[in-house]
């Protein structure tokens, strides 16, 4: 993946798209309804024309941000959410009409796991495949199959879908194709590159990176033919067809459901995007490292990290992120270990949910995050009673190899 000019081109997006008294950054725009001196623009704007109304459908603010993870992804455009939750709702509501199906890993996030027990109650049925082997996808495709979703690296089994084979397989079929890139973000992978139609970054995670902000995004590629496409409304096929799709999830998902960023959370991830590249490669670094050194630790029975030579789609992690491979990773003590007391000593790493901030966390994923599936579904997701997951952050190497080292030594010593 071409990387070249990636940072330089976040920090001066904002001055470059649309200087405001030369201000490096976008102002925070609080207002919530927009006023025209010419009525004529007003109805311009309800009409289609670039511009702002009411700031239930965005404010310069967000846009600005938009453009950003737009130029991160190199898609066409791009439509922000209040988080990556509200993002994938509105793609899935405004996108699907009962009676569709959707194929979609059975690797995923909790909270999606659970959005979609909602969507089967609308009647949208779905399919849960392993999505590391495309043929299992090509396999439960039906003429009613409308959408595949799969995340790059799931959270938190840490599993890699076979990305490239099933971007093929949605081209060849006229398939969405829906990729969550939250644990990789743009930096690791672009959804253009295993052609993706349209990608999920949760902004709360690596892009924003702080853990003081929540957000999400939805990019357009380009590559998808939405002509074709039966469940767009007849007011939103208007201009290229290639922008149909985001358009309705754009009308539908912000201002018809009202998930809409607010222009200081924009600001917050705006800022926190310009260290993306830089806090990337220290999440990575450290990760690896903490993943060589647990996997080595006689209190540890089995680290689950794609950068390590075991993990079961290392060689495809290592051709698709360039190197890089990810700072989420899912850890099982010996038995005699109770998780429990092992997270209990820990004092760099905070004991939390959330992902992607500069700060290590850890929690015991079965006992919080995937609690309410239930074990079947948790089995699937081989996710153990005493799975911890671990989001490495940007410490010190030594301080944070240490603090694990001395709680299991503690463990193990008792
Ligand atoms: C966190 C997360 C989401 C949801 O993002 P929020 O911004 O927290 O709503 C979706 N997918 C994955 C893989 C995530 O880790």
């Amino acid at each position: 993946m071409d990387k070249s000019g990636f940072t330089t081109t976040i920090l001066h997006s904002d001055r470059r798209d649309d200087v405001e008294h030369g201000a490096v950054h976008k102002p925070i725009h609080v207002s919530s309804e927009y006023g025209y001196a010419d009525a004529r623009e007003l109805a311009a704007v309800f009409q289609g024309k670039a511009g702002y109304t009411y700031a239930r459908q965005g404010t310069p603010t967000t846009a600005a941000l938009e453009s950003r993870v737009t130029k991160m992804e190199k898609g066409v455009a791009s439509v922000s959410f209040a988080t990556g939750m509200a993002a994938l709702a509105a793609v899935f509501t405004t996108l699907l009409r009962a009676g569709d199906h959707l194929v979609s890993s059975q690797f995923i996030f909790g909270n999606t796991n659970s959005l979609f027990g909602t969507l089967v109650e609308l009647g949208v049925e779905i399919t849960f495949v392993d999505a590391t082997d495309a043929e299992q996808v090509k396999a439960a495709l039906r003429p009613n199959t409308r959408m595949v979703f799969v995340e790059t690296i799931a959270n938190p089994g840490t599993q890699v879908a076979d990305l490239v084979a099933i971007g093929t397989l949605c081209r060849e079929r006229g398939l969405v194709y829906l990729l969550d890139n939250t644990l990789t973000s743009p930096w690791m992978l672009r959804g253009m590159d295993v052609q993706a139609s349209l990608v999920m970054n949760s902004l709360s995670k690596y892009i924003g990176g702080h853990g003081n902000a929540l957000g999400g995004t939805i990019t357009d590629t380009g590559l998808f033919d939405w002509s074709g496409y039966p469940n767009i409304f007849e007011s939103y096929r208007k201009g290229p067809p290639t922008g149909w799709g985001l358009l309705q999830i754009k009308k539908k998902g912000l201002r018809d459901m009202g998930g809409t960023l607010a222009a200081d959370a924009a600001h917050r991830i705006a800022v926190g995007s310009e260290t993306l590249a830089l806090r990337m490669r220290k999440h990575c670094d450290n990760a690896l490292a903490l993943a060589r050194m647990l996997e080595a630790h006689p209190g540890v029975a089995k680290v689950f990290y794609p950068g390590l030579p075991s993990h079961p789609q290392h060689a495809r992690a290592a051709e698709l992120f360039d190197g890089c491979f990810g700072a989420l990773m899912g850890v099982e003590l010996v038995d005699g270990i109770d998780c429990f007391e092992f997270l209990n000593r820990l004092r760099v790493v905070i004991l939390a949910t959330h992902l992607g901030d500069t700060r290590t966390l850890a929690l015991p994923a079965a006992h919080t995050i995937y609690y309410e599936m239930g074990a079947q579904r948790r089995a699937q997701m081989g996710i153990a009673d005493s799975f911890i997951r671990v989001s490495v952050g940007i410490e010190d190497e030594e301080d944070l190899l240490g603090d694990f080292d001395q709680a299991l030594r503690a463990c193990m010593n008792t």
